[in-house]
């Protein structure tokens, strides 16, 4: 037994909850280790910047959110500039990245103008943060824990370091076929087993010839965000922005990782006190927008990405000084743009109204990529 397990309150809970019940799946475990109502990881705490667990794009420096500002306002512009639309955000951490979009979008007042503000977000300690960061933005930011209270309507939705955050199922192939990975007990000790019986039709999306003891992944609470940006975005026009690390080919293999004090640990030893991640599917993230409607763009890359958008330019602006703050800027490019730091794992997946033309950053649309 883990000294970790046993002392934390939510490892209590959920051994309880496995007496009682039954081995949970991954995805179940996940979903209270990161969201439970009063222990969850992101209810209880900041989890960002060099004090916390990990540290992400915009953190690492203001260009990140400004070139998004600039992709938000060209995708406006290129929607007919409407003087009423939403920029919702899903996951804003500490709203860093909405503070540094919103100022490089001011130099198009229209813009701003225009905006109505929602920050999707489960995390009371963080939305109280967003608020402070943005207490000086007119006209007023609305907050919501669901996608689904924000209004219907032409909007753009930006989602950086998201899609990670939601929960997973993992199966394991065996001579029976797929079966499920649980988290179960063996005395006081969380473990993971498989579950004895085939998991039904869930696992139809996984390839049937994998190699036995190979691992397959699926996000549905993933699949249904996807599903949800792209059936408004179909609808009432606008654009989705997610931001996020994972392969742009669907594969196998265990992805789902814990982290604490910017340092790896078991997935299972400190419920509600590490952060919890999986790699995200983009493949199967964007079949699923498309089957919903939308045209999908990409992944590309980071480091492309914020290139085709300027970033270099920006950072040279930035860095015009000289110094120990122009050694931070381009240190920072490095890390957010350069194939071994940020620039290749971390990849970018836009969604559109079909026949909309590709946003910037994205390769012009080919046939293929448009919904059937
Ligand atoms: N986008 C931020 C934070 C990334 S961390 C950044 O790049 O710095 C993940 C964020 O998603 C946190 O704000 C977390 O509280 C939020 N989150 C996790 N699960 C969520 C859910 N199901 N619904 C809404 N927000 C969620």
């Amino acid at each position: 037994m883990t000294t970790a397990q046993a002392d934390s309150p939510l490892g209590r809970l959920i051994r309880e909850q496995i007496r009682a019940d039954g081995p949970l799946s991954l995805a179940q475990y996940m979903a209270l280790a990161l969201g439970h109502p009063k222990h969850g990881y992101y209810i209880t705490r900041d989890p960002l910047g060099s004090a916390g667990d990990f540290t992400t794009a915009p953190e690492i420096s203001q260009m990140f959110g400004e070139m998004i500002g600039l992709w938000c306002v060209d995708v406006w512009q290129s929607l007919g500039a409407p003087g009423a639309f939403r920029l919702v955000e899903l996951g804003p951490g500490r709203g860093t990245l909405m503070a540094d979009l919103l100022r490089a979008a001011g130099v198009v007042p229209a813009f701003r103008a225009a905006l109505d503000i929602w920050m999707v977000e489960t995390s009371p300690v963080l939305s109280g943060l967003q608020q402070k960061t943005l207490a000086a933005i007119k006209p007023p930011v609305h907050w919501t824990d669901h996608l689904a209270s924000v209004p219907d309507g032409p909007a753009i939705f930006i989602a950086n370091e998201f899609f990670d955050a939601l929960p997973v199922r993992q199966f394991q192939m065996t001579q029976t076929g797929w079966r499920e990975r649980m988290v179960g007990l063996e005395g006081e000790r969380l473990i993971l087993a498989l579950a004895p019986d085939a998991p039904g039709a869930i696992v139809a999306d996984l390839p049937r010839n994998a190699p036995l003891g190979a691992v397959g992944e699926l996000s549905p609470d993933s699949l249904g965000i996807a599903t949800e940006l792209a059936g408004r975005i179909a609808a009432a026009n606008g654009a989705a922005l997610i931001i996020d690390y994972g392969p742009a080919e669907s594969g196998l293999g265990d992805s789902v990782q814990a982290m604490k004090a910017h340092a790896f640990t078991d997935i299972l030893a400190n419920p509600g006190a590490a952060d919890l991640t999986a790699h995200v599917d983009f493949a199967r993230l964007a079949r699923a927008a498309r089957s919903a409607g939308a045209q999908t763009l990409g992944p590309v890359g980071q480091g492309d990405f914020l290139h085709a958008l300027g970033i270099a330019a920006r950072a040279a602006r930035l860095a015009a000084k000289g110094g120990r703050a122009a050694d931070a800027v381009t240190a920072a490019l490095h890390r957010l743009t350069a194939p071994d730091q940020m620039g290749t794992l971390f990849k970018v997946l836009a969604l559109t109204q079909a026949g909309h033309p590709s946003p910037a950053g994205f390769a012009p649309v080919t046939s293929s990529r448009r919904p059937p």
